[in-house]
C-alpha cells in the first residue's frame, strides 16, 4: 500500500499521512462488503434503525472532533465545519426512521394478489469531491444502509480524513464490520473499481459534470444504477419590487459560502446594482485549484468590487465581483467553483429567464421580489433542479435535492430518498384452489 500526505489549505502544512488504496484492495473490500451485505439486510427493520440511531449518537458524541478536523483538512471556518458535522448526524437520525417504514403494496388481481417488496441493491459505491466532504458523503451513506445495502466509499484524495474517521465511529457505534467502509485514495484508481466491479450495483457520484460523463459511461456497460450530482452555474434573480437591502446582504453567502466551491453557488447574480457585505470564509483547497480560479479574473477583467485575503501561506482568494461581461466570457459560461461572481442587468421578467437558463447546467438558484405571482412563475420558468424564494439557501435533508440538464441526474434527500437504493420485487400470489 502506498501513502500520500495531505495538506493543510490554510497553512500548506501536513496534516496526516494516509494510505492510497489500491485496485486490488478495492477489489477485496467490496467481496468484504458484499459478504457483509446478506447479513446486513437481514437485521430486522427496528435494529438498523437502533443501530443508525447509535451511529447518529456517535457522530454527535464526536461533533466537535469532526469540525476540528475539516478545518485543518479542508480549511473551512469552525462555525461551519461545526454545521457540517451536524448535518452528519440530522441525516443519520432522519434515515434511522426508514428502515421501519420501507412497506411495499399489495395489488389484487384476478386470480390472486400481487404483493411489492423494496430490496436493497448490495453494494453501493460513494464517490465523494472535496467541497464538502462530511455532508455529502452522509447523503449517500445513510439511505444507501437503511435500505440494506453496504456502502464503499470513496472520499476525495485531498479531504478523506473526516470520512475515515466517520467509518471508525460506525463501527464504534455498533455496526457490523464491512457494513460501511470508506477507502482513501485516487478517484482513477479506487472510483474506477467501484464503477467497473460487477459486485457494486450503484454509483453515488458528486463532483465535476466532466466526471461524471465518465463514470455515466462506466455505469452503462454493467446496466448499474447511478446517481449524479453535478456541477452548476446558478443565477441570483433580483426583482426591483424585492427587499433589495435582504437580497444584497445575503447574495455574498449565496456565492462566496464554502469560497465559492459550492455546487449551488449563485455564481451570476441578475440585478442593476451590485452591493457587498463583508464575507467571512477559508481559502481555496490547493493551489492548483486557486490558479484555476485566477484565470477567470485575467489582467483588465472589470473588477467592480475585490476583497481582501491573508498574506502568507495558504490558498486564500479574495471575494470578487465582476461588473457585467459579455456573455461568451469564461466567467460568465463556466462553473468557477471560486469567490468569483458576475453581476447582469436584465430588462425584464422574460429577459431574466433567459439569461438564467442561458446555460447547460440546473442545480440551484434565488429569486428575490415581493409579486408572490412573479416568483412562482418564475420559479416553475427557470430549468433548475432547487430554488429559494427571498432566501439564498435551497438545501435541506428532508426535501429533494438533484439537478436538471447538465447538473445531474436522479434526486438525493427527501422523504424518497430510498428509492433510489431499492428496486421494487413484484411477486404474484394465487389465491386458486
Ligand atoms: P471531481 O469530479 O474532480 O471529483 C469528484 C470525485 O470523483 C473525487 O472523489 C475524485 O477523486 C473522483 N474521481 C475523479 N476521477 C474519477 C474517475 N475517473 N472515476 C471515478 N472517480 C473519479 O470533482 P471535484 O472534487 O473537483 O468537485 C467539484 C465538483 O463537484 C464541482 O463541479 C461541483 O459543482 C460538483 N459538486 C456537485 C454537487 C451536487 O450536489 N450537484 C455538490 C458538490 C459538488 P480524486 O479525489 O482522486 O480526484
Amino acid at each position: 500500500m502506498t501513502s500520500y500526505t495531505v495538506l493543510n489549505p490554510a497553512t500548506e502544512q501536513p496534516v496526516s499521512t494516509v494510505p492510497g488504496t489500491s485496485s486490488e484492495e478495492t477489489d477485496a473490500a467490496i467481496a468484504r462488503a458484499e459478504v457483509a451485505q446478506r447479513a446486513w439486510r437481514s437485521v430486522a427493520p427496528g435494529d438498523r434503525a437502533s443501530l443508525l440511531r447509535a451511529f447518529a449518537a456517535q457522530v454527535d458524541a464526536h461533533a466537535e472532533e469532526l469540525a476540528r478536523l475539516e478545518v485543518e483538512n479542508s480549511g473551512h471556518p469552525v462555525g461551519a465545519a461545526r454545521w457540517e458535522a451536524g448535518q452528519v448526524r440530522d441525516v443519520l437520525q432522519y434515515y434511522a426512521a426508514a428502515p421501519e417504514r420501507l412497506i411495499g403494496k399489495q395489488i389484487p388481481v384476478a386470480g390472486g394478489l400481487n404483493v411489492t417488496f423494496a430490496e436493497p441493491l448490495g453494494v453501493v459505491g460513494l464517490i465523494v469531491p472535496w467541497n464538502f466532504p462530511m455532508p455529502i458523503l452522509s447523503w449517500g451513506m445513510a439511505p444507501a444502509l437503511a435500505a440494506g445495502n453496504t456502502v464503499v466509499a470513496k472520499p476525495a484524495e485531498m479531504t478523506p480524513l473526516t470520512a475515515m474517521r466517520i467509518g471508525e465511529l460506525a463501527l464504534e457505534a455498533g455496526l457490523p464490520e464491512h457494513v460501511f467502509q470508506v477507502l482513501p485514495g485516487k478517484g482513477s484508481v479506487v472510483g474506477q473499481r467501484l464503477v467497473h466491479h460487477p459486485a457494486v450495483r450503484k454509483i453515488v457520484f458528486t463532483g465535476s459534470t466532466e466526471v461524471g460523463q465518465q463514470i455515466m459511461a462506466g455505469c452503462a456497460k454493467q446496466v448499474k444504477r447511478l446517481t449524479l450530482e453535478l456541477g452548476g452555474k446558478s443565477a441570483n434573480i433580483v426583482f426591483a419590487d424585492a427587499d433589495i437591502e435582504r437580497a444584497a446582504a445575503t447574495a455574498p453567502y449565496a456565492v462566496f459560502d464554502n469560497a465559492g466551491q459550492d455546487c449551488c453557488a449563485r455564481s451570476r447574480i441578475l440585478v442593476g446594482d451590485p452591493t457587498l457585505a463583508d464575507t467571512e470564509m477559508g481559502p481555496l483547497i490547493s493551489a492548483s485549484h486557486r490558479a484555476n480560479v485566477a484565470k477567470y479574473v485575467p489582467d483588465g477583467a472589470p473588477v467592480a468590487f475585490r476583497g481582501s485575503a491573508p498574506a502568507g501561506p495558504g490558498y486564500w482568494f479574495p471575494p470578487t465581483v465582476l461588473a457585467p461581461i459579455g456573455s461568451g466570457a469564461p466567467a460568465y459560461t463556466d462553473e468557477i467553483f471560486g469567490p468569483v461572481v458576475t453581476v447582469t442587468p436584465f430588462e425584464d421578467e422574460a429577459d431574466a429567464i433567459e439569461i438564467a437558463n442561458d446555460t447547460p447546467y440546473g442545480l440551484s438558484g434565488s429569486i428575490w421580489t415581493s409579486n408572490i405571482g412573479r416568483a412562482i412563475r418564475v420559479a416553475r420558468a427557470v430549468e433548475t433542479g432547487n430554488l429559494s424564494v427571498n432566501s439564498h439557501s435551497s438545501v435541506r435533508y428532508w426535501t429533494p435535492f438533484g439537478g436538471f440538464k447538465q447538473s445531474g441526474l436522479g434526486r438525493e434527500l427527501g422523504p424518497d430518498a430510498l428509492d433510489a437504493f431499492t428496486e421494487t420485487k413484484n411477486v404474484f400470489i394465487s389465491t386458486q384452489e
